[in-house]
């Protein structure tokens, strides 16, 4: 079975799951679906028996696969490296962590990496911001100074990732992770 699209191209994807997917050529190279949809291909495509009979085996498509786990597949036509499903060399997720500014309470948030003046780059959520300026502002009431509204960190602006980054600016210090 050779995956096609509704449109009748050849899949990237396959549906349901999103999985990436390869086409296997009669020489039994894969091949990528972007040089399987270029017109300027010769591609053919031979089902079942018809594969016996095939012209230019390298352009002869006869099956369709779903790249598992092959983190090393590449595209005999343009190198091209074809994802896989479980294998991708990902962006490590960023690790949970608990963190203080220097007293005895703890917040959760990420380790954003490195440090500055000694303390850890931490990021956090816009709820946890939240959190910390409620902290500081009953801390600023018990021990009658004054906070202002521009300490807010929940005014700094979000990034792409959801988080409020406090890195480079405030004494933040990883108290322990959260994998034992
Ligand atoms: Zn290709």
């Amino acid at each position: 079975m050779i995956a096609r699209d509704e449109d009748g191209t050849f899949s990237k994807w396959a549906w349901p799951g999103g999985y990436p997917v390869y086409h296997l050529c009669a020489d039994y190279e894969p091949m990528c679906a972007d040089c399987a949809n270029d017109p300027a291909n010769p591609i053919e495509v031979a089902e079942g028996e018809e594969r016996m009979h095939t012209g230019d085996e390298q352009w002869t498509l006869i099956a369709s696969e779903v790249n598992w786990e092959d983190a090393h597949l590449y595209c005999s036509h343009c190198n091209q490296r074809i994802e896989s499903a479980y294998a991708e060399p990902e962006e490590k997720p960023m690790q949970g962590i608990k963190f203080s500014f220097d007293d005895e309470t703890l917040f959760d948030g990420f380790a954003a990496g490195g440090t500055w003046n000694g303390f850890d780059n931490v990021k956090v959520t816009p709820q946890v911001a939240a959190q910390i300026d409620l902290h500081f502002r009953e801390m600023a009431k018990r021990g009658g100074y004054g906070y202002n509204d521009e300490d807010d960190i929940s005014r700094i602006p979000v990034g792409d990732d959801g988080l409020i980054d406090l890195s480079g600016g405030y004494a933040t210090s990883i108290i322990t992770d959260e994998e034992e």
